[in-house]
C-alpha cells in the first residue's frame, strides 16, 4: 500500500515571514492526517521553514539544486547544503526548468543520482506539452524522460523516488488533466517502471498528478486507482486551500 504524498511546490513565491506564516497555519491539520506532505520552498526561506516545522509532520523540500559537490559554480546549491539544513525532498526536472533553465534529461539524471547519493528523496517531474499530447507524443515523451532519469539509477534507490506526472499544459492554465487521462499516464509509467526494474519496485514507487489542482478535483484524483499524489503549484499558497487538498 503506498502512502499518498501532497507536495506544495511554492516556485517563486514567499518571503521568509510570509513562508513561517504559512508553515504555522497548516502544521496543526497536517499533524492529523496519514498523507504524508511536504513543502518546496525557496532555499532563502529553508532555514527558518525547518525551525518552523520542527516537531511537526510537515517535511521540508527544496526546488532544485546542483550536481556538482562544491566549486567554482557561482550561483548553485548543492545536495549536501540542502542535507545541512533538513531537506527531505528536492523537485527535479520540473517543467520550468527545463523550459527556462535550459535543464536536459541528462543534467536531470544526474541531479537524481546526486540527491539519492546524499539521502534526498527526488521528485522527479516528467509530462508533456500541448504540442506533443496532440501530436500523440505523450507516452514516448514520459517514457524517455523517465528512462533517462533513471539511468543507472539501483532500484533501492529507485524506491526512494516520487514521480511527478506534469502535463506541461495543466499547470497553471486552470485546466487539468481528466483524473482518468491522469490516470491512464500513469499507469503506463508504472508499466516503465516495471521494464526497468521489477514489479516490485514499480508497485511501491509513488506517483503524483500535478497540474492545477485544487480542492474541488483534488478527490476525485486521488480516487485513482494508480495516482497516490498531487504536486500543488497555485493552490499550496494560501492555507485553506493547500488544506483543503490535504484533507482531500
Ligand atoms: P499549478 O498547480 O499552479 O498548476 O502548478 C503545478 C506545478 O507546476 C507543480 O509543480
Amino acid at each position: 500500500m503506498r502512502r499518498p504524498i501532497i507536495a506544495g511546490n511554492w516556485k517563486l513565491h514567499k518571503t521568509i515571514n510570509e513562508a513561517v506564516t504559512l508553515v504555522n497555519s497548516i502544521i496543526d491539520e497536517v499533524n492529523k492526517t496519514d498523507v504524508e506532505v511536504v513543502v518546496c520552498c525557496p532555499y532563502t526561506c529553508l532555514s527558518e521553514v525547518k525551525k518552523a516545522l520542527a516537531g511537526s509532520k510537515l517535511k521540508l523540500g527544496a526546488q532544485n539544486l546542483f550536481w556538482e559537490d562544491t566549486g567554482a559554480f557561482t550561483g548553485e546549491v548543492s545536495a549536501e547544503m540542502l542535507k545541512e539544513i533538513g531537506v527531505e525532498y528536492v523537485i527535479i526536472g520540473h517543467s520550468e526548468r527545463r523550459q527556462y533553465f535550459h535543464e536536459t534529461d541528462e543534467t536531470v539524471n544526474k541531479k537524481v543520482k546526486k540527491a539519492l547519493e546524499k539521502g534526498l528523496n527526488p521528485i522527479l517531474c516528467v509530462g508533456e506539452t500541448l504540442e506533443e499530447r496532440e501530436a500523440d507524443k505523450t507516452f514516448n515523451v514520459v517514457k524517455n524522460q523517465t528512462l533517462l532519469a533513471l539511468k543507472d539509477v539501483s532500484p533501492l534507490d529507485a524506491s526512494k523516488i516520487v514521480i511527478a506526472y506534469e502535463p506541461v499544459w495543466a499547470i497553471g492554465t486552470g485546466k487539468t488533466a481528466s483524473s482518468q487521462d491522469a490516470n491512464t499516464v500513469i499507469s503506463y509509467i508504472r508499466e516503465v517502471l516495471k521494464e526497468i526494474y521489477n514489479d516490485d519496485i514499480s508497485e511501491e514507487i509513488r506517483i503524483q498528478y500535478g497540474g492545477s489542482v485544487k480542492p474541488s478535483n483534488a478527490t476525485e484524483i486521488m480516487q485513482e486507482s494508480d495516482i497516490d499524489g498531487a504536486l500543488v503549484g497555485g493552490a499550496s499558497l494560501e492555507a485553506h486551500q493547500f488544506l483543503g487538498i490535504v484533507n482531500f
